[in-house]
């Protein structure tokens, strides 16, 4: 067997095995699979593996770090169906050149990110999709991962008042060494505040490798799936 056919093998175990999850959290839930969006982190993996993803029925694709997503999108432009969603932490000074191959940012936690994300979206000439990242994270945790919930109608604000950006819904991490269903518990009545504020934010991208049921549970439309699928991640250096 070739290395490619033997990658192959190992995505589409990996992937029936994160979809047979996904789909057992729905029937404890009772809610319909069809209301989940799987996400398929590919940070720090390849193009080769984006390709392999594709022809597994994956069409949801995540990244994280704008140097890497820029070049990887750009060697998979071919395959058009694809949508790409950007979800790591976002420098203002970037903001602009990942509007122009994210089809959703799921990392907006400031205003400052609005303007730059609008005029990158206007020169590529469509919406872009938008999602407030929530911290969860307690009041006194030095560093928090998203916007303030205190803040979060401000932002929401921000957004609603572009032309270029469509407020789609929220997203956030679970706390660090805390049980994630409190946490997203919080985060659905987060996002009941932004859908009374803009109907059509109707998103929860919320639930990762090790916390997908819950979040599942809590009533994410979206989870965000990286080394249960693609394998471990190499250590940062
Ligand atoms: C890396 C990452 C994920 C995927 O994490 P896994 O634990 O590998 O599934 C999800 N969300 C964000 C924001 C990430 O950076």
């Amino acid at each position: 067997m070739s290395a490619a056919d033997a990658r192959r093998d190992e995505l589409s175990g990996n992937l029936a095995a994160v979809r047979r999850r996904i789909a057992d959290a729905c029937g404890q839930a009772g809610r319909d699979p069809g209301e989940i969006t799987l996400v398929v982190v590919t940070k720090f993996f390849p193009a080769s593996d984006v390709r392999l993803l594709a022809e597994l029925d994956v069409r949801h694709l995540g990244e994280n770090r704008h140097q890497e997503a820029e070049p990887k999108a750009a060697a998979c432009a071919d395959l058009t169906d694809l949508v790409w969603h950007f979800i790591g932490g976002l420098q203002s000074n970037k903001a602009a050149a990942v509007a122009r191959y994210a089809d959703v940012v799921e990392s907006v936690d400031r205003v400052k990110l609005v303007r730059p994300l609008a005029r990158g979206a206007q020169e590529r000439g469509h919406p872009l999709d938008v999602l407030l990242q929530v911290s969860l994270d307690p009041p006194d945790a030095g560093n928090r991962n998203g916007v303030d919930p205190r803040e979060v109608a401000g932002l929401a604000e921000a957004v609603l008042a572009t032309d270029e950006l469509r407020l789609r819904g929220v997203m956030a991490v679970a706390p660090l060494g805390q049980p994630p269903v409190p946490a997203f518990e919080r985060l659905a009545q987060i996002a009941a505040s932004v859908r009374a504020l803009a109907p059509g934010a109707d998103r929860i991208s919320a639930g990762m490798s090790s916390d997908l049921e819950e979040a599942v549970k809590c009533g994410a439309t979206h989870v965000r799936i990286g080394s249960a699928i693609l394998g471990n991640r190499p250590p940062i250096k």
